[in-house]
């Protein structure tokens, strides 16, 4: 099935707001294994709506459209598409009361510009909205259709899924195949790199498709095949994942919706250890990664971030003479960091970092981007020196996953060998 997308708000026309919904409702298409054929977007002008919905309508068999379904007098996307087809509007009163009621609830004052929502073209079927006042509603015309929902973000994740997909399958069951998708996340290897060591994953001769999709500072591969039959989908997509799986498994750390922060969480809880953090380019991230994890606090005593000199040796009992001699950011620190905020936490684990994020701050042994990251288990202290090369915040994020993998890898019984 071949799908058009038209996204409709003078927001977008004027660049104060990107269009976010044709790409997420384009993702949410492919893995039905349906086609994206093209995405459009105009303001709020009825003859430019008109015009674009033509042409969109011409190269697809079912359009989405998003945007211009409020009460306001700038919202004309349904008197402008009614006007294209030649159809009346229609007052839905069923629609009419959700409206009115919302705004009892809340206790809004009502006014009469908001009855607009509840105007439909002739014939249209309405698609609720469960999060907001402006319903949707789907059109049939010379066996194309056209599905016409709000432009909040959150109103279309939500209508998308539970109003749209349901009648587009019903009107195009043929197109009903069942998709089979498995997400690879690597990190450490570049995407051209990742792009080289798959080139010979043809997808003319797997019958799978591989998408590439950089997510700083993991790059993600997304597998999907289609099929009529739902286990000849999946089969094809275990094999290509497999083929993967071989090429790339050193540089793989989670699959689908596993998150580096969530397995170290998952790791820490089913071992019974508890960690504490020393940070000291980082800000904190790591311990905000961590602390996104429901349940975190069953294995995360305490996280100190330690930026100057006087707060390392303060809080974490790193001898003055030591950073004087070494430096702040070296492996003595590192290990003394990781080493002294486990003993004063009275944690299994210790995890520490310190770098220089940049711009300034480099010297020709320690250039911007110079980071050391220290695990203590109380038996041994492992360290790592890692020379990234991007700009502060990248360095502070690509940091944050290298103390989490390593942390990862340690409780896996991996050596960290890079
Ligand atoms: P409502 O009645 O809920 O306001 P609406 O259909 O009138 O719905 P709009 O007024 O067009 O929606 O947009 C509502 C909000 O959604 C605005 O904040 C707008 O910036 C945002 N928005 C609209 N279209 C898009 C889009 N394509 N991508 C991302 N955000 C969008
Ligand atoms: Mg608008």
């Amino acid at each position: 099935m071949k799908i058009g997308i038209l996204t409709i708000g003078n927001e977008l026309t004027s660049g104060r707001t990107q269009d976010t919904n044709s790409s997420m409702m384009a993702r949410v298409f492919s893995t039905q294994g349906w086609q994206v054929r093209l995405m459009m977007s105009v303001g709020d002008d009825e003859l430019l709506i008109k015009q674009a919905l033509g042409y969109v309508l011409a190269q697809s068999d079912a359009v989405v459209v998003t945007g211009g379904l409020g009460p306001t007098a700038d919202d004309i996307t349904t008197a402008a598409i009614a006007r294209a087809f030649g159809l009346p509007l229609c007052r839905n009163e069923a629609v009419l009361q959700h409206i009115r009621g919302i705004f009892e609830k809340y206790r809004l004052n009502w006014t009469e510009n908001n009855a607009k929502q509840a105007d439909f073209p002739e014939g249209a079927e309405v698609i609720p909205n469960p999060v907001g006042t402006a319903a949707g509603f789907a059109l049939k015309q010379k066996g194309k259709v056209i599905a016409v929902i709000p432009g909040v973000p959150r109103e279309v994740r939500k209508m998308l899924p539970e109003g749209v997909l349901p009648i587009l399958r019903r009107e195009f069951p043929e197109a009903a195949r069942h998709v089979a998708v498995r997400t690879i996340k690597t990190f450490g290897l570049s995407e051209a790199a990742v792009d080289q060591a798959l080139a010979d994953l043809d997808p003319a001769h797997t019958g799978v498709g591989i998408g590439f999709y950089p997510n700083f500072p993991e790059n993600h591969i997304v597998l999907t095949a289609s099929d009529a039959d739902e286990s000849l989908a999946t089969a094809r997509v275990e094999e290509a994942r497999e083929a993967v799986i071989r090429r790339l498994k050193k540089h793989i750390f989670a699959y689908d919706s596993e998150t580096l922060e969530g397995l170290v969480a998952k790791s820490l809880i089913e071992r019974g250890r508890t960690l504490a953090v020393a940070e000291s380019c980082t800000g904190g991230l790591v311990t905000d990664r961590l602390t996104d994890i429901p349940g975190s606090s069953a294995f995360l005593e305490r996280s100190v971030i330690t930026y100057s000199n006087s707060a390392k040796t303060e809080l974490l009992g790193v001898p003055a003479d030591m950073i004087e001699i070494h430096g702040a950011v070296s492996e003595q620190t590192a290990r003394s960091m990781a080493e002294g905020v486990r003993r004063l936490a009275r944690t299994n684990l210790g995890l520490a970092i310190t770098g220089i994020a940049g711009p300034t701050g480099g010297s020709d042994q320690k250039p911007v981007g110079t980071v050391y990251i220290a695990l203590a288990d109380g038996t041994e202290t492992l360290c790592r020196r890692h020379a990234f090369r991007w700009d502060r915040r990248r360095n502070k994020i690509i940091s944050s996953q290298a103390a989490l993998l390593m942390l990862k890898r340690h409780l896996d019984g991996e050596r960290d060998d890079g």
